[in-house]
């Protein structure tokens, strides 16, 4: 049985007075809460097995490795992916989509085209324009509607055979549409280009089937999942990551060097230079279990009633515009008060001991699509409750009370 106040004292941060209230946290969709199990593993890895992994024969680093590559394992299992050195540990999403971005460098021409959507974070945006830059390749949009839903059929309209890569998120963080990333990448694959899928809004709440998606590349960051920060992977299929060049060059990703020539190692070593967050790599899997303990038809359940009733509470205040309606969302509520800044309501909001995000979040292009400076965003987790949200409209009316 799901029981939202026990799951809470999972959290030790929820329980705690902000300006000497008690905190309501709605700003899942930036970072996550870490449960006490997550805290403890980090807590464990520095006191009992703490050593450098894939070096040295001696006993701790062969139990750290070993606890690394079973949290891969762990991760290959959850996604579904068909091979483990197809799971590369990275810093996070970011690091996914600059890792990939450089790869196409090698395998662009002057008139290819990349295709982004407008719903993405600046993070799978730039990363694409810095590689047309470089190689002289095209970037296209795939516009949205005023619902911030995806315009499925001008997507068709942009595909050639000059498409080389399309790449989307599976969830906005902006506005929570869930895209119908089946549907893209049946769709550019049949023009022959490969799919980049940013699942970091995603993975939070659904656990995606990389292999069933068909996805060339999936990434997601492990502190938005209950994970540490620092933690990420990035999804990628085998003859896709044959084909790419090492992202860094350094320890771990040779086979031989020498002066004249270095060969590089094999799958995932070749994209994994240097000492990585080790303890990140292997909390992350620690944070995989306590998603899957707690289950995703739970967290899904608990989430679309958040979803539903914030929703419905927070239209019954004069003014409130939701910005981001799509039918397919996850739990996350964009909005502004008519007439007042978001950032002025945010701040009031803040000293009634909430934290919702207010700006852009990351994506100024959806903000100059519906001509406003930012929204008030909450997101909400599976930790949540409705006399949380109770808390956010009472903060709401108190914030247009006073601004209007
Ligand atoms: N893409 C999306 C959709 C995101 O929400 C975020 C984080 N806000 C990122 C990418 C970047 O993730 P990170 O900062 O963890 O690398």
């Amino acid at each position: 049985m799901f029981d939202v106040h026990k799951i809470r004292e999972d959290f030790p941060i929820l329980n705690q007075q902000v300006y000497g209230k008690p905190l309501v946290y709605f700003d899942n969709a930036a970072t996550s809460q870490k449960p006490h199990v997550v805290i403890d593993s980090i807590s464990d890895y520095y006191q009992k097995i703490n050593a450098n992994i894939h070096r040295g024969v001696h006993k701790l680093s062969q139990v750290s490795t070993d606890a690394y590559e079973q949290s891969r394992e762990k991760i290959r299992s959850h996604i579904n992916a068909k091979h483990a050195y197809e799971v590369l540990f990275t810093s996070g999403t970011t690091m996914g989509v600059n890792l990939v971005a450089s790869g196409f460098t090698t395998l662009l021409k002057k008139g290819d085209e990349v295709i982004v959507s407008a719903l993405e974070h600046h993070s799978n945006i730039v990363p694409w324009q810095m590689l047309c830059e470089r190689t002289g390749a095209v970037l296209k949009v795939i516009p949205m509607n005023e619902s911030g839903e995806l315009k499925l059929d001008e997507f068709d309209g942009l595909l050639s055979d000059k498409t080389k890569i399309v790449t989307v998120n599976h969830i906005s963080n902006a506005l929570g549409t869930v895209n119908p990333i089946k549907y893209i990448i049946d769709k550019a694959h049949s023009f022959g280009a490969a799919v980049f899928i940013d699942g970091a809004q995603a993975v939070p709440h659904l656990v995606p089937d990389v292999r069933a998606l068909d996805c060339d590349f999936y990434a997601f960051s492990g502190h938005k999942m209950c994970g540490p920060t620092g933690s990420g992977i990035l999804y990628g299929k085998e003859e896709w990551l044959e084909k790419l060049p090492p992202y860094q060059g350094g320890g771990e990703m040779i086979k031989e060097v020498t002066f004249e020539k270095t060969t590089y190692a094999g799958l995932p070593h070749k994209f994994e230079a240097g000492t990585p967050n080790i303890e990140a790599g292997i909390v992350l899997g620690t944070a995989v279990d306590y998603l899957n303990s707690i289950g995703f038809e739970n967290i899904q359940a608990q989430e679309k009633k958040l979803l539903d009733y914030g929703t419905s509470e927070l239209l019954k205040i004069d003014g409130i515009k939701i910005v981001g309606t799509a039918k397919e969302k996850t739990s996350v509520i964009s909005f502004n008060i008519d007439g007042i800044h978001p950032y002025d309501a945010g701040t009031i909001i803040d000293k009634m001991a909430i934290a919702v995000r207010t700006g852009h979040h990351c994506a100024q292009p959806i903000m100059q699509f519906f001509d406003i400076p930012g929204t008030i965003r909450a997101s909400f987790a599976f930790y949540n409750t409705t006399e949380e949200i109770d808390r956010l409209i009472e903060a709401v009316i108190k914030a247009k009370t006073m601004l209007s």
